[in-house]
């Protein structure tokens, strides 16, 4: 078996593990009520992370692992220059991959483009372990386009890259579940991670807060760049996730979602919010 098969199944399984693991949570510690249908929900976004991982299987010539071993073979970025033990490698390729993926929310949400795709992630009535993998099949290839680039310019070690994309997944599964943390545990590990609770606050159909807490593993990011939101204006159990103008609409619907990208009239500034 090669090593991109063995790193794709060492991937897969732990995000089937997280998933149950989060899933199961759910179950037992909910946090907030739910509004929709959760079946047709969860086909949906399993669907769509389904498609969105054949869509960059068949359609890119290489992913994020075959570009750092690109990279190193051509000695191509920053880390195939300078020379760093690897702890130092690790932890700042993670680091900076961190960074950038934190940036690249930022611009899905304020290139009018960009959010077009996005809007189908946070077009979710609940956030649960699901809304995690709910991205339009163009947002996938989209950053994956990008974190080719990011690792082609950073050169990072293989294994540097194979821990990011772990991380990634896992932190995405559990910030977007719908458990309960004890305020106090919360508090301590939100100056590290991101917690559930930090990250429905930028599910908020309240634009302000939709616009914050763009961190996806690390929540640094938004206490340095100032876009750190601590809680929704309303508490938890009674603020609205979604998108305001969606709220009416039945947005688990598979070809609902695949077409709302190139629908009119879906720039950000067309978004509406009960704080307006
Ligand atoms: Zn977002």
């Amino acid at each position: 078996m090669s090593l991109t098969a063995n790193d794709s199944l060492l991937r897969l399984l732990i995000f089937l593990c997280v998933l149950v693991l989060m899933g199961s949570l759910e179950y037992v510690i909910p946090r907030k009520a739910r509004q929709a249908h959760r079946p047709s929900r969860w086909f949906t976004n399993m669907a769509l992370s389904v498609l969105g991982a054949l869509s960059i299987r068949f359609l890119l010539p290489i992913v994020a692992v075959g570009a750092a071993v690109f990279a190193e073979q051509q000695a191509w970025g920053l880390f195939n220059v300078v020379r760093v033990p690897l702890w130092a490698e690790l932890f700042g390729a993670i680091l900076i991959l961190d960074l950038l993926i934190y940036w690249q929310h930022v611009a899905s949400h304020f290139v009018p483009l960009l959010w077009r795709f996005h809007k189908v992630h946070h077009a979710d009535i609940d956030v649960d372990v699901t809304t995690a993998v709910r991205f339009h099949p163009g947002e996938i290839m989209l950053s994956m386009m990008y974190k080719i680039v990011c690792i082609l310019l950073l050169g990072p070690e293989l294994v540097a890259v194979i821990a990011f994309e772990i991380l990634l997944n896992a932190s995405a599964l559990f910030n977007h579940s719908n458990i309960a943390i004890t305020p106090r545990l919360d508090r301590y590990l939100r100056w590290l991670i991101v917690t559930p609770d930090m990250h429905r606050v930028h599910h908020s159909t309240v634009v302000p807060e939709t616009n914050s807490n763009f961190g996806f593993s690390l929540s640094i990011w938004d206490r340095v760049f100032a876009s750190y939101v601590a809680q929704p204006r309303k508490d938890h159990e009674n603020m609205t996730t979604g998108l305001a103008e969606y709220q009416q609409v039945d947005t688990a619907g598979l070809l609902w979602c695949l077409s709302l990208p190139f629908r009119r009239a879906d720039t950000r500034g067309d978004v509406k919010s009960d704080d307006t």
